[in-house]
């Protein structure tokens, strides 16, 4: 069997190395006679792979003793409520960076629990720039900060960090965990869905410092309280088994490639080239600022939108499938999270330049 190049922007690829030791273990996992998705979560069997993904995840991440790491449901977009519902600690407000069809999600729902200061956006410029934090207006007394680190549907990615001061900082890094090491000290709360960079869809990870957590919202729902699934080591009630087995797989793999410090070379280089080719090109175009383009998730668009379904068809018979863009901005979008080899971004650009002269 051979496999195509997938440039989705999640569920993603995931290392072939990962799905083929997991195809080996898929009926007997390490001798146990159970399929991982069989095991009892309280089993000893299963205790061992999730303490092995969590020490794994803490060790590429150098993530400080003083915060957890939580393995949810839900997805990112639950962590929108659980954000504001365990943040606001008595405070009325909280400051939000607009930089995209992600922040807005998130702003959306904070309003329903607070006042949200919309401390900066770049909704003006079509969402291709982030504004220096020179030009924020962020509020002394708001309960947090909540930006986007990448926006997965513009491709606008912030290659440095706010400060915030005693504010704590909550960062969605649904798709640039583990794109490049973190200084996770300078976040109160770090939050992403699995499907990008992690593994498969169904767990959320959350890492938080231990001081915010325990003085949500009296309402808050038991499942949805962070102390909860502090307190319970994430079982509280039955977590995402399979998918916490498939993301320490994952954590291995990228320990096996040489962590975090060498997946952002990889992935910085796999970015430079593909913006190469299309900054070079008249025919193929990509609007965000230069000083903030996404290393993950690459919108571009073609001289004529219409063919724009012809180079998608096209580009599916070459074994290169998923590239059309989010229906909010059109075009294309490659998304390149860390499983996407280096060969597939060759591929993508072999492609290009071939469909450039043939119908320039
Ligand atoms: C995909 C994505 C989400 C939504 O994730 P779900 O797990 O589907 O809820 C939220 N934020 C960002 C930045 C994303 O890329």
């Amino acid at each position: 069997m051979s496999r195509i190049y997938n440039f989705s922007a999640g569920p993603a690829m995931l290392p072939s190395e990962v799905m083929n030791k997991a195809a080996e273990e898929m009926t007997d996992w390490n001798g146990s006679g159970m399929s991982v998705m069989e095991m009892s979560h309280r089993g000893k069997e299963f205790v061992s792979i999730a303490d092995k993904a969590e020490s794994d995840i803490r060790e590429l991440m150098s993530i400080p003793d003083n915060y957890k790491v939580l393995f949810l449901q839900g997805g990112a977009s639950s962590q929108f409520a659980m954000v504001p519902m365990n943040l606001l600690k008595g405070k009325v407000s909280a400051d939000y960076i607009n930089t995209g069809a992600w922040s807005k999600k998130a702003i959306a729902e904070a309003k329903k629990y607070c006042e949200v200061n919309v401390a900066a956006s770049s909704e003006s410029d079509n969402f291709t720039s982030i504004l220096a934090e020179s030009e924020w207006s962020l509020n002394a007394d708001a309960s947090y900060v909540h930006y986007t680190p990448n926006e997965t549907i513009g491709g606008v990615e912030f290659h440095w960090i706010p400060e915030t001061g005693e504010v704590p900082l909550v960062a969605d890094m649904s798709s640039t965990i583990l794109s490049r090491p973190i200084d996770v000290t300078k976040y109160g709360v770090i939050y992403a869905g699995a499907q990008k960079n992690i593994g498969p869809a169904g767990l959320t990870i959350v890492i938080i410092r231990e001081d915010l957590i325990g003085d949500e919202i009296a309402s808050t729902p038991t499942m949805f309280k962070y102390s909860t699934m502090a307190k319970a080591g994430s079982m509280y009630n039955t977590p995402p088994t399979y998918s916490w087995y498939i993301a320490g797989l994952v954590f291995e793999w990228i320990k096996n490639m040489g962590g975090l410090e060498k997946m952002s070379e990889i992935n910085k280089g796999k970015a430079d080239k593909l913006y190469a080719v299309i900054d070079e090109s008249k025919y193929y175009n990509n609007p965000v600022d230069k000083k903030c383009r996404s290393w993950m998730n690459i919108p571009f668009t073609l001289a004529k939108p219409d063919l724009d379904s012809k180079f998608i068809e096209q580009a599916k018979t070459t074994g290169l499938v998923n590239l059309k863009g989010h229906r909010s901005v059109g075009g294309m979008r490659a998304s390149i999270y860390n499983a996407m080899p280096e060969e597939g971004v060759d591929a993508l650009i072999d492609f290009m330049n071939k469909f450039e002269k043939e119908n320039a």
